[in-house]
C-alpha cells in the first residue's frame, strides 16, 4: 500500500471523539437565504440588517453557518443570551441538526436587530436547509490594508492606549509606535454543480464595523456596504456572508475624524472590491469534504482586585495633580490664538515691544513670560483631565467584569470553540473579541495553509487580548472590558492547534 494510503487509512481509526468526517467521495450540496433582521421600530434606518444562512450537507452530516449583522451574539447589544439556545434548539426540533453543527457569527456592527430575531433566524436556516443543491467548492484570499488601523497606540512610556470615542487620545508626542493589521481576506466559494453560477460566498476580515453613516440611520456598516458590492458583482443571486475575524483591536481608518462626516460606504466598497476580485480568481472543485470539530474550553478569569486598588490611587494623585490658574477656557483659547499667531509679540503690535526696548523697558515680554507660564499650566491640566476620562472609563470596566467573576464563584470560564473545513477553506471560532495577533499566529501555525480565524461566534465573552496587551489592564479598553486572566492566551492557542491537527489528522 502507498505511504499516502497507509496514512490515510490509519487517520480513520485516529478521528477523536466528537469530530465528524464525511468521506471524501460523498456530494457536498449547499443552500443560501437571507432574512432581513433590522428594527424598524428603532428610528431611522440607512441599510437593511440581515440574518444569512448557509447549510451545507454531506452524506449524514449538516453544518449550518449563520452570520448576523449585529453587535455579539448575546451579553451586549439587542441578541439576548437566550438567542444561541433558541435558535439552536429550533433547528435540532424541526430539521434534526446537531446543535454543535450550527456556527453563528455576529459581524460587530452596532445596527438594531429586531426582537423576533432568533425566530427569523431559524427562517433563514430553514428556507436555506429547503434548497439544497449539489455544489463545487474553492477557497482563496483577498487583500486589503487601506480601510482599518490598529486601534492600540505604544506610548512613549511603555504603556497603551487606544482610539475609541469614550475619551481623548493622548497628545501625539507621547505616541511611540502602533500595532499590525491583518490584509486577509479570506474566502470560501460555493458554486452550482449545474454550472448556474456562484450560490454564496463566506468572505472573513478583521476589522471593528463601527465607522457608521452620516445620516446616522441603522446600519450593518461597512459590512452591508461590502456584502452588496460582493453580491451585485457576482450575480446569480449568489448570498455574501461575512465572518467576522480577530477584529478586537482594529478600527475603521478615521474612525475620530471631527472634520468629515464618518461614512461606512466607501470602506465597504473597498472592501466589497478586494473580495470580489479575489473570488472571481477562485477556482471550484468537486474536491470537497466536510469536517467540523466542536469542543468546549476552560479559560482562567482574571483577578483585578491589585490593578482596581492601584488605579484608584492614581486617580487620586491625578486629581491632586490639578493647579489653578488665572485662566479660563475662553482666556486660554485667546491666547493660544494669539501666540500661534505671533509667537514673539503676541500681545500687542511688534513697534511696541520696539519702543518698549528703545526707552529701556521690558513690561510687555514680562506679561507674555507669564502669559506663557499660565498657558502650559492649564494645559497641563486639560492632558490630566483628558488622562482622567481615560482612566475612569476603563477602571469602571475593570469594576464591573471584576464583580462578573467574583459573583461567578468559579476561576474559570467555559467557552465554545469550532473547527470547521469545507474543502481546502478551513475557519476556527471563539466567542470574544480576539485581537488581531492572536489570529495572525494562528494562522501562521496551523497545518493548513488556508485557515482563518474568527472571533464572535458562538456567544460573546467580551474582549480577548494577548497577554502582553493583559499587562496594560487598566489603560485600553481591550485589556479592562475583558473577564480573562493573562494564562489564557497560551491555553486558548493550543488548544486551538490541537484542534486543527486533530481536523488534519495528525
Ligand atoms: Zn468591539
Amino acid at each position: 500500500m502507498p505511504y499516502r494510503s497507509v496514512c490515510r487509512w490509519l487517520c480513520l481509526f485516529l478521528i477523536p471523539v466528537g469530530l465528524t468526517d464525511s468521506p471524501l467521495a460523498a456530494e457536498l450540496t449547499a443552500g443560501a437565504a437571507k432574512v432581513d433582521i433590522t428594527n424598524y421600530d428603532a428610528g431611522p434606518v440607512n441599510d437593511p440588517l440581515f440574518a444569512k444562512a448557509l447549510v451545507l450537507k454531506s452524506g449524514e452530516d449538516t453544518v449550518v453557518l449563520v452570520t448576523v449583522d449585529a453587535v455579539a451574539i448575546g451579553e451586549i447589544g439587542p441578541i439576548k443570551n437566550d438567542y444561541l439556545g433558541k435558535v439552536r434548539g429550533e433547528l435540532e426540533r424541526t430539521l434534526g441538526i446537531s446543535p454543535q453543527h450550527v456556527l453563528i457569527n455576529a459581524s460587530h456592527c452596532h445596527g438594531i436587530v429586531c426582537p423576533d430575531v432568533a425566530e427569523r433566524t431559524v427562517q433563514a436556516v430553514t428556507a436555506a436547509a429547503k434548497q439544497l443543491v449539489p455544489v463545487t467548492v474553492g477557497t482563496g484570499r483577498g487583500f486589503e490594508d487601506r480601510i482599518m488601523e490598529n486601534r492600540r497606540l505604544k506610548l512613549k512610556s511603555g504603556r497603551e492606549a487606544d482610539v475609541r470615542h469614550a475619551y481623548s487620545l493622548p497628545p501625539d508626542d507621547a505616541v511611540a509606535e502602533v500595532g499590525p493589521v491583518d490584509p486577509d481576506i479570506g474566502l470560501l466559494r460555493l458554486d452550482r454543480a449545474d454550472g448556474s453560477g456562484t450560490l454564496a460566498v463566506l468572505y472573513q476580515f478583521a476589522c471593528h464595523p463601527i465607522q457608521t453613516v452620516p445620516n446616522g440611520g441603522n446600519s450593518a456598516d461597512m459590512i452591508g456596504f461590502a456584502s452588496k458590492v460582493l453580491e451585485e458583482g457576482l450575480g446569480d443571486e449568489a448570498l455574501a456572508l461575512f465572518f467576522q475575524g480577530c477584529g478586537g483591536d482594529i478600527n475603521p481608518v478615521q474612525y475620530k475624524d471631527v472634520n468629515n462626516p464618518r461614512d461606512a460606504e466607501p470602506l465597504g466598497h473597498k472592501l466589497g472590491l478586494s473580495a470580489l476580485t479575489a473570488a472571481r480568481k477562485i477556482e471550484c472543485s468537486k474536491d470537497a469534504s466536510l469536517r467540523i470539530l466542536n469542543e468546549t474550553l476552560a479559560l482562567p478569569r482574571a483577578d483585578n482586585a491589585e490593578k482596581i486598588a492601584a488605579l484608584e490611587a492614581e486617580q487620586q494623585r491625578l486629581l491632586g495633580s490639578l493647579r489653578g490658574t488665572t485662566l479660563n477656557l475662553k482666556t486660554f483659547l485667546t491666547l493660544t490664538m494669539n501666540q500661534g499667531l505671533s509667537a514673539e509679540f503676541p500681545t500687542s503690535y511688534s513697534h511696541r515691544y520696539l519702543h518698549e526696548k528703545s526707552r529701556g523697558r521690558n513690561d510687555l515680554e514680562r506679561f507674555d513670560a507669564e502669559n506663557k507660564r499660565n498657558l502650559e499650566a492649564y494645559r497641563q491640566n486639560i492632558y490630566v483631565m483628558e488622562e482622567l476620562t481615560r482612566l475612569q472609563a476603563n477602571l469602571a470596566l475593570l469594576k464591573k467584569h471584576q464583580a462578573r467573576n467574583v459573583a461567578s464563584g468559579s476561576r474559570t470560564i467555559d467557552v465554545e470553540l469550532v473547527t470547521l473545513k469545507v474543502g481546502d477553506f478551513v475557519l476556527t471560532t471563539f466567542p470574544g473579541e480576539l485581537t488581531v495577533r492572536i489570529g495572525l499566529h494562528l494562522k501562521q501555525a496551523s497545518p493548513f495553509p488556508q485557515t482563518f480565524v474568527s472571533g464572535y461566534t458562538n456567544g460573546y465573552i467580551y474582549y480577548a487580548p494577548t497577554k502582553e496587551q493583559l499587562l496594560n489592564v487598566g489603560g485600553a479598553q481591550e485589556d479592562s472590558d475583558c473577564l480573562l486572566a493573562p494564562d489564557w492566551q497560551e491555553i486558548y492557542e493550543k488548544h486551538a492547534l490541537a484542534m486543527l491537527r486533530k481536523l488534519d489528522g495528525k
